[in-house]
């Protein structure tokens, strides 16, 4: 018989666990596999050790890997995965946003049809504020401009992989990690399948708008150069403006001399190239801020308990 793994990580999650528990035994019956949940306390401040204690106690197929801090849903995703031994993996969100009765269905497809992958996207962005949809629409398009690692629009971290897949993933140990990247990078066949956005079943998201604005920022690091491309191209265009400017004013200080004119115009050029210089300068200070996390070979997360 397969084996499932449910990858779950866990940020003061105590309202939600057992929900989520029950709601995922409920399809158990329709799956045909034994089942593993895979939980991650990702340094939570509340009872959601204690609860995962309990649930360990009550059901010998409930593990759990408690950090010794708070290292983010990545590195909760990555520990997850190292810890999962079923013979297929699920990585879901412990608040039911992801629901658990596309389970049957996802593994029908990965058992029986040609697919590694069946990931999951939400079809519509109803229920979010506008101003976060619309940004969110315009880092995608952005992302897939400027990477060749194809990003889905509304992608979640709803995925029901192969043991081949998730073996490829672990293997991957870059610290700077954003999953839907990586997911996509791996390769794989991939099913899609697309629904309804589904309000938290309790609790409340982690996200701000600036940490989501913090994680896009991640993507497009680490997956795209074109930054650094279009700081180069921006250099070069000044430079041969430049040239030309010097020889016009050259040319035109010979045949008219040199009135003592045109202060306001050199002031905005000499802020247009500072702030060309300071921007270009910070593009590359993150790329180089990235190199120097991941040449530290930080560990992803570590581990104050597991069971
Ligand atoms: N999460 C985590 N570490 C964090 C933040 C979130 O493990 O630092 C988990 C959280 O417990 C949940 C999942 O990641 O299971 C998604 O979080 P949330 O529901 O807050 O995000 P949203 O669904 O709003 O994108
Ligand atoms: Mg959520």
């Amino acid at each position: 018989m397969d084996k499932i793994s449910l990858v779950v990580p866990c940020y003061n999650e105590e309202e939600t666990i057992r929900i989520f528990y029950n709601e995922v035994l409920k399809y158990e019956s329709q799956l045909d596999a034994e089942l593993e949940f895979c939980f991650v306390d990702d340094g939570s401040h509340d009872h959601t050790l204690d609860i995962l204690k309990a649930l360990h106690e009550e059901d010998e197929r409930v593990h759990y890997v408690s950090f010794s801090r708070n290292f983010g849903k990545e590195a909760g995703l990555y520990a997850g995965l190292e810890l999962a031994t079923g013979d297929y993996v699920v990585t879901m969100d412990v608040d039911l946003q992801d629901p658990p009765h596309l389970l049957p269905e996802m593994y029908n497809i990965v058992k029986n049809e040609d697919y590694d992958c069946v990931a999951t996207k939400r079809s519509t962005r109803k229920g979010e504020p506008p101003i976060r949809s619309f940004f969110a629409r315009m880092f995608y398009k952005l992302i897939n401009k400027m990477s060749s690692t194809e990003i889905v629009d509304g992608a979640r971290d709803y995925r029901f992989m192969s043991r081949q897949m998730v073996d490829a993933i672990i293997k991957d140990q870059e610290y700077n990690r954003f999953s839907k990247g990586i997911f996509s990078w791996v390769g794989f066949k991939t099913k899609w399948l697309a629904y309804e956005n589904v309000e938290r079943s309790a609790g409340n998201t982690k996200w701000s708008f600036f940490s989501l604005f913090k994680y896009s920022i991640e993507g497009i690091l680490a997956y795209s150069v074109v930054p650094l491309f279009i700081s180069s191209i921006l250099g070069l265009i000044f430079f041969v403006i430049s040239v030309i400017a010097l020889f016009g004013i050259v040319i035109r200080a010979m045949l008219f001399g040199d009135p003592v004119s045109g202060w306001p115009s050199m002031v905005s050029i000499m802020l247009l190239l500072g702030s060309m210089i300071l921007l270009c300068l910070g593009i590359v200070g993150l790329y180089i801020s990235k190199i120097y996390l991941e040449t530290k070979k930080r560990q992803i997360y570590i581990v104050k308990e597991k069971a």
